[in-house]
C-alpha cells in the first residue's frame, strides 16, 4: 500500500462497498453534527488509500433530503481526507447523454431547500463557490475514454422527481443533469477546504426529455445496478491518477477563512 499521499474520499451508493481490494476496517467518527451516513470504510483501492461513506447509510436508510451532509463531509475531514470524489446517479436533460454516460459536471444549481448547508451559522462570512468543482480531480475523470466533460448538474429537494414542466425548465436553461443530492456535498466541501468532484452515472432520461410516463424509482435502481460494474471500474481508475499525491497542488486553502468551530 503506498503511504506518500493523503487518503483519498470517496461518497457513493452502498455499491461501493465492494470496491475495496481486500481487508477494510470500520472507522467510527464522532461529529460536532451527529454521527456521519455510517462508520468509515477504510481500505485499499488498486493499492491507494481510501475511505468511504455510503451516502444513503449502509442500508440505504437515508433519502436525498435526510443525508447528514455535515457529518458526513466533517468525520471524512477529521480522517485526513482532504479530496473526494463522489459518484452520484442523474437523470439526463440531454437526450445524447442516455443511460449508462458518466458526466462530469463542472457547474451546480441549487434547487434544494431547508437543508443545513453551512458550518457558518454566525459571523459575517462569505465563502467563494463560482467553481463548484476541483478542477484537477474533474481531470483525473475527464481523460478517462468516453466520459462526458463538463455540464450543470441542477440538485432537486426530492424525494420526489420533476414535474414535466420543471424537467422542460431546467433543459431550457441549458442545464445537463438532475440529481438529488449534489448539494450541499459541494460546498460543505468548500468549506472545509476539501478539493470535491462529482461524478454522474446517467440513469434515465428525466422527465422534459422524454414522451411517455417519465422516470420510475424501479428503472433507476434497475439502471444502476448494470451499470455499476464499468463506473466502478473508472473511479479504481481516476482513483489511480491522482492517489500518489498528497494535495492538489493549487487548490488548498480554498477558503482562508476560520470555522466557527475546531477544524478536524
Ligand atoms: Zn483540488
Amino acid at each position: 500500500m503506498h503511504h506518500n499521499g493523503r487518503m483519498l474520499g470517496v461518497i457513493g451508493g452502498s455499491g461501493f462497498y465492494t470496491f475495496f481490494d481486500s481487508d477494510t476496517r470500520a472507522v467510527d467518527v464522532d461529529t460536532p453534527y451527529g454521527p456521519p451516513s455510517a462508520p468509515v470504510t477504510v481500505g485499499a483501492v488498486g493499492g491507494h488509500q481510501v475511505a468511504f461513506l455510503p451516502r444513503h447509510g449502509a442500508s440505504h436508510q437515508f433519502s436525498a433530503h435526510t443525508v447528514p451532509y455535515r457529518a458526513n463531509m466533517w468525520a471524512l475531514r477529521k480522517l485526513g481526507v482532504r479530496r473526494i470524489f463522489a459518484p452520484c446517479a442523474v437523470g439526463s436533460l440531454k437526450p445524447e447523454n442516455g443511460p449508462g454516460a458518466i458526466v462530469v459536471p463542472d457547474q451546480l444549481v441549487d434547487r434544494t431547500s431547508g437543508r443545513p448547508d453551512t458550518y457558518f451559522d454566525s459571523g459575517g462570512v462569505h465563502v467563494d463557490f463560482a467553481d463548484p468543482y476541483c478542477p484537477a480531480l474533474r481531470a483525473a475523470v475527464t481523460g478517462l475514454p468516453g466520459v462526458v466533460d463538463g455540464g450543470t448538474m441542477v440538485v432537486i429537494q426530492g424525494p420526489r422527481f420533476s414535474t414535466r414542466a420543471e424537467s422542460q425548465w431546467f433543459a431550457s436553461a441549458g442545464f445537463s443533469l438532475v440529481n438529488m443530492t449534489g448539494y450541499p456535498e459541494a460546498v460543505l466541501a468548500r468549506e472545509l477546504e476539501i478539493c470535491y468532484a462529482a461524478i454522474a452515472l446517467v440513469t434515465d432520461l428525466d422527465a422534459g426529455v422524454t414522451v411517455g410516463q417519465g422516470v420510475t424509482t424501479v428503472e433507476v435502481f434497475a439502471e444502476f445496478e448494470k451499470n455499476i460494474g464499468p463506473f466502478k471500474e473508472l473511479m479504481r481508475e481516476a482513483i489511480g491518477r491522482v492517489a500518489g499525491d498528497r494535495d492538489c497542488a493549487h487548490c488548498l486553502p480554498h477558503t482562508g477563512v476560520t470555522l466557527p468551530v475546531e477544524l478536524p
